[in-house]
């Protein structure tokens, strides 16, 4: 099966009990038994729910991975996977991660004893240099929020293999219609769905996919235990919302080659970040991990806070907003919103600076963007 019938069709199997073309939202916690002990598969709605259950099986197919898990929200997905490991293990990562990611691990699994070391994943013989005999996962994001870095995950996966690593991909900005972690040889596949998969910024949800039989093993484990778990309604939303991920990627991928161009070209813009220009530092890395160029840019203003401030307050079709993939635009500024939680020399370093835009380019007509844009930075 190609992607885009995937998209609608993947792991999907037909309803029996009365053809609903949909998946059915089974919004039930529990299910009767024949005898004790003898159930259809479902006992008990954190355990498994059939409308979970077909969530899960359409993001493996997907990610060409054997597993799927669905979480409450993208970081409860992180934080299952976090709970494979133990007091004293590393992981490195890199130093622009989703602001949210960098506090699960610096606020909460650092005082249970993990080890993080932030770095620049795009050096990979640095990176290499940073392992040691407790390094246990390389978790990395391409490309990264907000500064729109390309990282190389077959050149991880090679560090990974030698090493004996996982390597975990969290593939929210791109999606398996732009890119396949799996098949450049990530260990586990995790996704914010609440951005582009489930695209109508309407559900929280979290997923992931792996292929590794033990690794899924604990996985689940971890998700019945902890229990996380996504109800039937927001597994359903999502589903939904899938079945045009690639209608909308299409769309999203054109409108930001069109702006991120109107962006270079304007005098008082200064620097705009965006993989499909030549000379952005990993182009090529971009041009062979990647299908296409994604609906994310990052800009900055040639002037200071106040200025931003004035922009970005002064859009009328991109909404000031959190959040990104759905298919309305957003704008956003991350020092103060997104990545506030990262502290301000933190942010400097990696180039957060205050004059510092990021877009979700949406899904409208491109001219009304563009003229959006226009307004707003006159
Ligand atoms: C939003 C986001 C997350 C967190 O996901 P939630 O669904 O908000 O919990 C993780 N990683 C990236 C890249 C994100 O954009």
């Amino acid at each position: 099966m190609k992607f885009n019938t995937k998209t609608i069709h993947g792991g999907q199997i037909k309803e029996k009990a009365y053809g609903a073309v949909m998946p059915p939202i089974y919004q039930t916690s529990t299910y009767s038994q024949k005898s004790p002990g003898e159930h259809s598969g479902y006992e008990y709605s954190r355990t498994q729910n059939p409308t979970r259950h077909a969530l899960e099986r359409s993001i493996a197919s997907l990610e060409n991975a054997k597993y799927g898990l669905a979480f409450s929200s993208g970081l409860s997905a992180i934080d299952a996977v976090m709970k494979l490991f133990s007091p004293g293990d590393e992981i490195i990562s890199t130093n622009d991660l989703y602001g949210g990611s960098y506090r699960l691990f610096n606020k909460i699994y650092a005082k249970f004893g993990l080890k993080f070391i932030f770095t620049d994943l795009r050096n990979l013989k640095q990176t290499d240099k940073l392992v040691t005999n407790k390094t246990k996962l390389i978790w990395v994001e391409t490309p990264t929020n907000p500064m729109i870095n390309i990282i190389d995950i077959k050149g991880l996966s090679k560090i990974c293999k030698s090493n004996n690593l996982l390597l975990a991909v969290d593939n929210t900005f791109s999606t398996p219609y732009l890119q396949k972690p799996m098949d450049l040889g990530a260990d586990i596949i995790m996704h914010s769905a609440t951005k582009f998969l489930a695209g109508h910024s309407d559900v929280i949800l979290g997923l992931l996919a792996l292929s590794n039989d033990e690794l899924a093993e604990k996985l689940y484990f971890i998700q019945n235990s902890s229990g996380a778990i996504c109800g039937p309604m927001d597994s359903f939303l999502t589903l939904r919302g899938i079945k045009t991920l690639h209608v909308r990627m299409k769309r999203h991928c054109e409108n930001a080659k069109v702006i991120a161009t109107f962006l270079n070209n304007h005098n008082k813009v200064d620097k705009v970040y965006w993989p499909g220009f030549e000379n952005h530092l990993n182009h090529d890395v971009a041009k062979s991990q990647m299908s296409d160029y994604g609906g994310m840019i990052s800009f900055t203003l040639k002037g200071d806070f106040e200025l931003v401030k004035k922009i970005t307050s002064s859009f009328k079709i991109f909404t000031l907003a959190e959040s990104l993939g759905g298919v309305e635009s957003l704008v956003n500024h991350p020092a103060t919103m997104t990545h506030a939680s990262i502290p301000k020399e933190e942010r400097d370093k990696i180039g957060i600076a205050d004059n510092l835009i990021r877009l979700s380019v949406g899904i409208e007509d491109i001219s009304d963007l563009v003229d959006d844009i226009k307004q707003a930075i006159n």
